[in-house]
């Protein structure tokens, strides 16, 4: 094996601010009844900038901004304008695409190959996808004449910052809502260079509205009423609590909660293809991924094969600075979230599951964890029935395709699942079995802003993308 020359991406390209506000009515403004919080680099502990904490007076004052933009400009405006917006945005997000791959790899800790080559391109996708939409919606099949609901609250995890901000944004201003959004509290700072972007793109204050802050100003936002719908991408723990207070009350909602995917890998599919999408299943964004394949199902007549494909190329992997272009595995997005992988990997070990990792050298400082895998796992062990949310596999077995699929199902989850076999009649036979919202067949992680998106179960409900994530932000 040879060793890689570093190949670190240039920091310059960022202009970070000492310290930034809240984004309401289009400046940035000091919040009024909130404090502060400091956004850290997760590879090296660094503070990068001090963010607005908003309290529920700036909630307030940032969803009446978003109301009065949404009667007096954005809800009156014809939809073929609206999409000149939306256009200018996404191409402006392309042209600022190395400034914004930087500050997420950053602010999150992801390897710039994905922020930089996933993550940013997948965002202008969906401007561009949604600002298509907005001079259709008559024509989208989802009656004549559709009408937007009016302000959307809408709040975000930190796993994919500024691309849960675009599946939020867009479809909400194609439909001709005006936002509220708030960004998690580990990762705002590249919703806070969008709001510059939006500024850039001139577009009529009010219509976009960032505020900053940890779950009270969540659930300020959510509870507050002048919001009309709710969208919530984060945990199944706190889309439960959401979803009871907006009960009884006439917002709409949509959920998008967590997962614990099988990924299911049949005797004869192609054993190298299959370990690529193992891999990448798994150990794409640190794990941090909620349709992340975290339970590899195989079947047992390969199952030594595949193991041992597997661990040798994971010794092949990559863990370290973010920025370097090398990396194929960053930092964990924050202390607590080490915290709680390593909590549920110690409690695999002792429930008897057998735990490997390759060897590989951890940074002194930031928040790592090596690429792990787990076999000897049972359907009852913790390892097998909780998200993780790191770079953590748990592998079983099974011998026919009926087990698979009684496995793969036996979750409370149901956000995505993959399968790998040579036999379409297989993967449809099997798709159809899932109760799952993605199937992947012989990849997976791949995402489309044309293709739906969204869970069953515990996962939740309401899609987001393509056609059907019109219908999320419109009464029809
Ligand atoms: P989280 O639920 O702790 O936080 C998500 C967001 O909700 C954050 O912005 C947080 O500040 C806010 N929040 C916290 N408490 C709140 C409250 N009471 N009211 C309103 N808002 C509140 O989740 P997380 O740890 O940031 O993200 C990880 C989770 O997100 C995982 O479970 C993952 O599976 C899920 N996720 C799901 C999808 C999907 O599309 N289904 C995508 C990405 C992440």
């Amino acid at each position: 094996m040879f060793e890689y020359a570093p190949a670190p991406e240039s920091r310059s390209v960022v202009d970070l601010k000492p310290s930034y506000g809240l984004f309401i009515g289009g400046d940035f403004v000091e919040p009024g009844d909130g404090g502060s919080f400091k956004s850290i680099n997760p590879a090296s502990e660094e503070a990068l900038a001090e963010v607005a904490e908003a309290g529920p007076g700036d909630v307030d004052r940032a969803v009446r901004a978003a109301r009065r933009a949404y009667d007096e400009v954005w809800g009156p405006m014809p939809g073929r304008d609206r999409a000149k917006y939306l256009f200018r945005i996404a191409r402006i997000i392309q042209e600022r695409a190395r400034e914004l791959a930087v500050l997420e790899s950053l602010d999150n800790g992801k390897p710039i190959r994905e922020s930089r080559d996933v993550d940013i391109p997948l965002v202008a996708a969906h401007f561009f996808y949604y600002a298509g939409w907005a001079d259709k919606l008559g024509h989208a099949g989802l009656g004549p004449n559709p009408r937007p609901l009016g302000v959307a609250g809408q709040v975000i995890p930190w796993n994919f910052p500024l691309l849960m901000l675009a599946w939020k944004i867009a479809p909400a201003l194609a439909t001709g809502n005006t936002v509220v959004l708030k960004p998690a509290e580990t990762t705002p700072l590249t919703a806070l260079l969008f709001a510059e972007i939006c500024q850039q793109a001139d577009l009529p204050p009010g219509v976009v509205n960032i505020v900053t802050g940890a779950g009270a100003t969540g659930q300020a936002l959510v509870e507050h009423d002048g919001v009309a719908k709710v969208a919530f991408t984060g945990s199944t723990d706190v889309g439960r609590q959401i979803a009871r207070s907006v009960a009884g009350t006439r917002k709409r909602l949509t959920l998008e909660l967590g997962g614990k995917a099988a990924n299911i890998v049949f005797d004869d599919a192609p054993v190298d293809q299959a370990v690529e999408g193992i891999v990448n299943g798994i150990f794409f964004n640190q794990g941090h991924v909620c349709c992340a394949g975290s339970r590899l199902l195989v079947q047992e007549s390969v199952y030594d094969e595949v193991l041992a494909a597997l661990k040798r190329r994971m010794a092949q992997l990559r863990v370290g600075d973010p920025l370097d272009k090398n990396t194929d595995v960053g930092a964990i997005n924050s202390a607590a979230q080490l915290e709680r992988i390593r909590t549920l990997t110690e409690i695999g070990s002792a429930e008897g599951a057998q735990r490997w990792s390759p060897p590989c050298e951890l940074p002194a400082r930031g928040f790592w964890f090596a690429p792990t895998i787990f076999t000897g796992v049972s359907q009852t062990h913790r390892i097998a029935r909780d998200e993780i949310f790191g770079p953590v596999l748990s592998v079983l077995t099974f011998r026919t395709p009926a087990e698979a699929v009684e496995k793969a199902n036996n979750t409370p989850y149901g956000l995505s699942a993959g399968i790998w076999t040579d036999k379409g009649s297989r993967i449809l036979w099997m798709a159809d079995r899932l109760r799952a919202g993605v199937v992947w067949a012989n990849t997976f992680n791949k995402f489309d802003p044309t293709s739906p998106f969204g869970g069953f179960k515990e996962s939740g409900y309401g899609r987001e993308g393509g056609r059907h994530g019109l219908e999320a932000y419109l009464d029809v």
